[in-house]
């Protein structure tokens, strides 16, 4: 396995000043280990640029997450995951593996590029909406069941982490040791629309943190500066001097720590990210639209 430190360090595309003369790809793809990666969306095709992930075991492929953008000539999402599997295609049995797609959450930069998906013969797309995923899991013990997947010789745990939005999970890599928190948790300013039930998602996650050998928390975007508290505004562009995408366990364990002494939601700013509650009226927006807010 590859030095973990790299996903701490590791500079990605960021966007640009000027995104009309940007050169740099729609996706760009970070291959960790031979069957292991993480892609990002490019800044000038959606400021959310988020974070895609690609899981490939011996039977079977997990994609999570599927982009801010939904045309396959701007995002060619499907067909870079179809030439990441072909690398891996064994003589005799080319792409014969089945491809299951989640989501981290429902919000509209996480699952933009689904219609990409549909519709594909070994593609399983378990739907961004809350009776879907709660399908997926056992719908009566929603939240507190985890769910075990096996990609073949790679185990995934998922876990519901509602809490920024309704229908989100984490899942637990077992060759990686990665656990992928969406935008539950990631270095940037978090939005909490439900405050009790992310209280909840984050205690589960730091119990399952000490109960299993985690390397690093990767998320769905980098938001923080280099600097301790500081984040780009919503709609930034260009981050020359992005965090990194890593968090640590300690991380979660500050995070529960604060959760469990606060009596009230609040506003509260770590080094590396931000947690806030979201306002009524954001709330507001947000059921109307929920697309609106990342
Ligand atoms: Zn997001
Ligand atoms: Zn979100």
């Amino acid at each position: 396995m590859r030095s973990m430190s790299v996903l701490y360090e590791k500079a990605w595309i960021h966007g640009a000043l000027d995104c009309e003369s940007n050169s740099d790809p729609a996706i760009e793809v970070f291959r960790y280990d031979r069957s292991s990666y993480v892609l990002r969306q490019n800044k000038c095709l959606s400021f959310e640029a988020p974070f895609i992930y690609v899981l490939i075991g011996e039977d079977k492929v997990l994609v999570l997450d599927t982009g801010a953008t939904e045309s396959a000539a701007d995002f060619p999402l499907y067909t870079t995951v179809e030439t990441l599997v072909a690398e891996h295609a064994q003589q005799g049995k080319a792409n014969e593996r089945a491809w299951l797609v989640l989501h981290s959450h429902s919000h509209r930069d996480h699952c933009a590029g689904d219609p990409q998906f549909e519709g594909k013969p070994h593609v399983t797309l378990i739907e961004p909406n809350g009776d879907a995923v709660r399908d997926f899991f056992s719908p009566r013990k929603w939240p507190d069941e985890e769910k075990y997947i096996d990609l073949g010789a790679r185990k995934l745990t998922i876990i519901p982490t509602p809490g920024h939005q309704e229908e989100a999970i984490t899942v637990y890599d077992s060759q990686t040791k990665w656990l992928l928190t969406g935008d539950t948790l990631y270095p940037g300013y978090i939005y909490v629309k439900d405050w009790h039930a992310y209280k909840n998602s984050i205690a589960r996650l730091a119990a399952f943190s000490e109960a299993h050998d985690v390397s690093a928390m990767l998320g769905g975007h980098i938001e923080m500066t280099g600097k301790a508290g500081e984040y780009y505004p919503i709609g930034t562009v260009y981050q020359p001097d992005e965090a990194g995408l890593a968090l640590k366990v300690e991380h979660l364990a500050a995070l529960n720590s604060k959760l469990e002494e606060l009596n009230d939601s609040q506003k509260i700013v770590f080094d590396d990210f931000v947690v806030a509650p979201m306002s009524l009226l954001q709330k507001a927006i947000s059921g109307a639209a929920k697309w609106f807010f990342q």
